[in-house]
């Protein structure tokens, strides 16, 4: 599902530059459910970001379901990312000024669904998330696990092929952010692929797949069936968090 060859990217720094990502090279099936880790600064985001197609790539090639990804306007981008991707954020990114329904139906409308199909498509989303009851209230009024389920809803309703979620378990405190793994877990068994940013190693332990990035490439990849390692080798860590 995603083919990355060679990733590079810069950011411009004044007159210098800052490399950040120094030759990816990475494949992601359709269905993974991968996190990928890295120190503070050591281009997760950037990574993310780019297969999410906010931000470009300087070289190198990136591939989606098939599709070079490259160049794109941002209004082609736009049009991509409403059809195939969904984005969570570890600050939730909720319109404060608008009820926990409109924030979930809020893809709807940049698709041109009338109101009241939105809103009824937006309950079924929160009901599935159990936050029907809040539905009318504003995100100021609710928790941060309540927010990010809801941000969760609203990455569900254009039934995407894929999430993108930078740091979903940040801002939260250790049981709601296991709460929200168990529904990534969900997402992903229902065959939506998810790739997450964390360094958490007990929330990178939950997935499939670990991506560790180091000075901008990859250092390590760790897959399902060597988890036990991974866990046992972080365990003190684990217990002392
Ligand atoms: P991470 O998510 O792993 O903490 P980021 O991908 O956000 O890292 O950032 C990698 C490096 O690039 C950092 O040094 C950061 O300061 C820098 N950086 C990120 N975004 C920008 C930007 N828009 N302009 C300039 N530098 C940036
Ligand atoms: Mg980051």
């Amino acid at each position: 599902m995603i083919t990355l060859n060679n990733i590079h990217k810069s950011y411009e720094m004044g007159s210098s530059k800052l490399h950040v990502l120094k030759g990816i090279d990475l494949t992601i099936d359709k269905g993974e459910f991968v996190s990928i880790m890295g120190s503070s600064g050591s281009g997760k985001s950037t990574l993310l970001n780019i297969l999410g197609m906010l931000d470009n790539y300087d070289q190198g090639t990136y591939h989606l379901n098939g599709m070079h990804i490259v160049d794109m306007s941002e209004k082609k981008a736009a049009k991509l990312r409403n059809e195939l991707v969904g984005f969570v954020f570890q600050s939730f990114n909720l319109i404060s000024f608008k009820n926990a329904m409109e924030n979930v139906a809020l893809p709807l409308y940049y698709k041109g669904v009338k109101r009241r199909k939105r809103n009824m498509l937006a309950m079924e989303y929160l009901d599935k998330l159990g936050l029907k009851e809040w539905a009318h209230h504003m995100p100021n009024e609710l928790s941060g696990g309540q927010k990010q389920r809801i941000a969760i809803a609203r990455a569900l309703i254009s039934k995407p092929q894929v999430i993108f979620a930078d740091e979903p378990t940040g801002a939260l405190d250790t049981s709601t952010s296991y709460e929200v793994m168990e529904i990534m877990k969900e997402i992903n068994n229902e065959g939506i692929t998810v790739i997450l940013v964390t360094h958490e190693h007990d929330i990178a332990a939950m997935t499939q797949k670990i991506i560790r990035l180091k000075d901008g490439q990859i250092d390590q990849i760790i897959r399902n069936g060597d988890l036990s390692e991974f866990r046992y080798k972080y365990s003190k860590e684990l217990q002392t968090a």
